[in-house]
């Protein structure tokens, strides 16, 4: 049995045992849907583990309302170990399988497809247009980058993500013991989709997460407000922007008060806040309640999304000078860089995270439980 097999085993083991004592206590039960879940099983097996490490949002609430948190003899340490399960579900997950080592080397690989996107980029934007073209003035960014080949990238890399949101999505699904045909339950999805969009347990009850401090405070759920909705508003931007150019016509550049600016500058600058506060907060915390290997790949995608976003403002900023060409390179390959990394990621909780949701509000419903809860029938 290989290492990584055997600290799976250990740590669902380990799980359990906390979780046991959790379920006999209940004093954290309102903090996040974890309680909620816990209540509707009698026993624990790997999959309710993986799913409830999903379900719990960092928050880190129940370690410091535990009389039980190390160094009490028992050693609760809920945040860490749902941690290290999420990291590990990372790996389990990934396909292909020989590519699962990707996160557990997250600087590397980044810097690795970084290099390579810049290359690729500047040897495209050498050959189409000549060395000048990253430093010289050009009316418009398809002068750098011809526009077939930013199309066809950006249509490749949704496809890419897309295709392997589905693979790695199902794969995460079956592991928690969802089942296909429930996938679509419109209730369920509604109400994941709003707890998604209002960032409902960020607010652990009323208490607010005691993240990164011991004190309880809704600045995580902002920052993390201002990240989602930022990269919400870049996405709409993008979206204009392809809608103008195929549907309409109307080509970049696009006057400062137009659709794709607004959203694209409001994106910007929200994801600016959001990974600044998150990487502040991500300083100051207690490594202590965290894995790792999950902290490296954190920390890489919002270092991204960050650089991706004073790079795209600043290719807006300069698009008049002669610096455009070489910064939107450089802009782009960070936006490559992140996408080609999306299924090896951090970015990948987005997916597994709504996944678990979608599956406590099918058992909430009565559906798919395991363990029926008082009251409710089991489908
Ligand atoms: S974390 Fe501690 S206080 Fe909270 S439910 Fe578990 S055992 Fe009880
Ligand atoms: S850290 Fe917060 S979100 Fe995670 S299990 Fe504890 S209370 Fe729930």
């Amino acid at each position: 049995m290989s290492e990584a097999v055997t600290s799976f085993i250990r740590n669902i083991e380990e799980s359990e045992r906390q979780y046991r004592i959790c379920n006999a206590c209940r004093h954290c039960e309102g903090f996040c849907p974890v309680w909620d879940a816990m209540e509707r099983r009698n026993f624990f097996d790997a999959g309710d583990i993986k799913f409830f490490s999903y379900l719990c949002h960092d928050c880190r609430d129940c370690f410091y309302a535990c009389p039980y948190s190390e160094p009490h003899e028992f050693g609760l340490n809920i945040p860490k170990l749902n941690s290290t399960i999420r990291y590990q579900i990372h790996s389990e997950n990934t396909w292909p399988k020989a590519a699962s080592g990707i996160m557990n080397r997250s600087y590397l690989s980044g810097a690795i497809v970084f290099l390579a996107s810049l290359m690729v980029l500047g040897a495209i934007a050498i050959s189409t247009n000549g060395y000048l073209s990253l430093f010289s003035y050009h009316s418009t960014f398809y002068d750098v980058i011809p526009y077939n080949i930013m199309d066809d990238a950006g249509l490749a890399l949704g496809f890419y993500i897309l295709g392997m949101w589905i693979i790695q999505g199902l794969s995460y699904w079956k592991s928690i013991g969802g089942r296909k045909r429930h996938l679509f339950n419109i209730r369920a999805n509604v109400i994941s989709m709003y707890e998604v969009f209002s960032h409902k347990w960020f607010k652990a009850g009323e208490l607010g997460c005691d993240y990164p401090r011991e004190t309880g405070t809704r600045t995580r759920m902002f920052f993390h407000g201002a990240m989602f909705f930022g990269f919400i508003s870049a996405f709409i931007a993008t979206m204009i922007a392809a809608y103008l150019q195929r549907f309409i016509g109307v080509n970049p550049p696009y006057s400062y008060i137009s659709g794709p600016v607004f959203f694209g500058v409001l994106g910007g600058a929200l994801m600016i806040i959001g990974g600044s506060g998150f990487l502040y907060m991500k300083r100051i915390s207690d490594k202590q309640k965290a894995d790792n290997r999950m902290l490296k790949a954190d920390y890489l995608v919002i270092y991204l999304l960050v650089l991706i976003s004073i790079t795209g403002l600043a290719t807006l900023a300069i698009r008049a000078t002669s610096f455009m060409g070489l910064i939107l390179v450089i802009h782009l390959s960070l936006v490559g860089t992140l996408f080609a990394m999306v299924p090896f990621g951090k970015m990948n909780h987005i997916i597994f995270r709504y996944l678990s949701l979608l599956k406590n509000n099918l058992e909430a419903g009565g559906i798919g439980v395991k363990m029926p809860a008082p009251g409710a029938e089991s489908s």
